[in-house]
């Protein structure tokens, strides 16, 4: 049986590999996608921005920083989301991404030291969540083409963000929707980018705002013209992994399923997480 399954799986990978040159541009043949990504991990992405997206369908994805969960550090005015919280997040079917475990600026530190805050962050979002970034975003958005390179080839990353709209501040809903149309008109993926939504970085100086486009936006989607999706699934669909690409670990996992070569587990920093020969997770929680 167990021979049978292994077939079945491996037919299904060479199927869906050999199939990566035919699929569309967007997923559901949509004319764009925008994914909607919220930064530095701040308390109310839970409780403000999570209620509404559930309620509308919407997958984001939360730029998580673990040192200031940790350590409780507030982000301009901003105290952090909770570990439960994260998981919460994750639970409704959110992406967490990679922020820098200490949301340090890579090119004011080596290569080396760059590959550690990823490591870090990532070895702790997993221990608290089972979830396994596989997405970076750069601290301040500070990314020369070297260390975004470096990054790109890290094997724990599947893509990162180099580009991105910031759609807080004093946009307004026309600005917001004639930004999903011109991307539309240009079969583009356009991401944007949140911190605050209150108060705080780039916050809305009215959150009616991002809750209307957001509406906006899922009328599109429902219509086929435009695909919602998380920052990772759009980067997996687009580099011809399987549509429902297996990025995210189950919650407290003893066999982990992989579909990307990209996605290879890797032992990280200090042994603070690892897979085996028989891919038994073994979890250390060391950082
Ligand atoms: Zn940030």
């Amino acid at each position: 049986m167990k021979r049978l399954l292994f077939t079945l799986a491996i037919i299904l990978i060479f199927s869906c590999a050999s199939s990566a040159q035919t699929l569309a541009p967007f997923k559901g043949n949509a004319k764009a996608a925008v994914s909607y990504t919220f930064d530095d991990g701040l308390e109310e992405h839970y409780t403000m921005v999570l209620p509404v997206i559930d309620s509308l369908g919407i997958k984001a994805t939360f730029w998580i920083i673990a040192d200031n969960i940790d350590k409780r550090i507030p982000m301009v005015g901003h105290m952090p989301v909770t570990w439960q919280q994260l998981c919460t997040i994750a639970d409704h079917g959110h992406e967490l991404g990679n922020h820098g475990f200490t949301h340090t600026a890579v090119d004011w530190i080596s290569f080396e030291e760059g590959d550690r805050e990823i490591e870090r962050n990532d070895s702790a979002i997993f221990a608290h969540t089972g979830v396994h970034p596989v997405s970076f975003c750069f601290p301040g958005n500070g990314r020369p083409s070297a260390n975004v390179k470096r990054v790109l080839e890290h094997p724990s990353i599947l893509g990162a963000r180099t580009y991105e709209t910031g759609i807080g501040g004093d946009a307004t809903v026309e600005q917001l929707d004639e930004w999903l149309y011109n991307a539309m008109v240009r079969g583009e993926w356009v991401v944007g980018m949140t911190h605050g939504i209150t108060h705080g970085w780039d916050y809305f100086k009215n959150p009616d705002v991002l809750w209307q486009h957001l509406n906006h936006a899922k009328a599109l989607a429902d219509s086929g013209q435009l695909w919602i999706a998380t920052f990772a699934e759009v980067n997996a669909y687009r580099q011809g992994f399987t549509e429902t690409a297996t990025y995210i670990l189950p919650r407290k996992p003893r066999k982990v399923t992989q579909r990307g070569k990209r996605l290879i587990p890797y032992k990280s920093w200090d042994g603070t997480w690892c897979v085996d020969a028989q891919r038994d997770i073994k979890l250390k929680i060391k950082y």
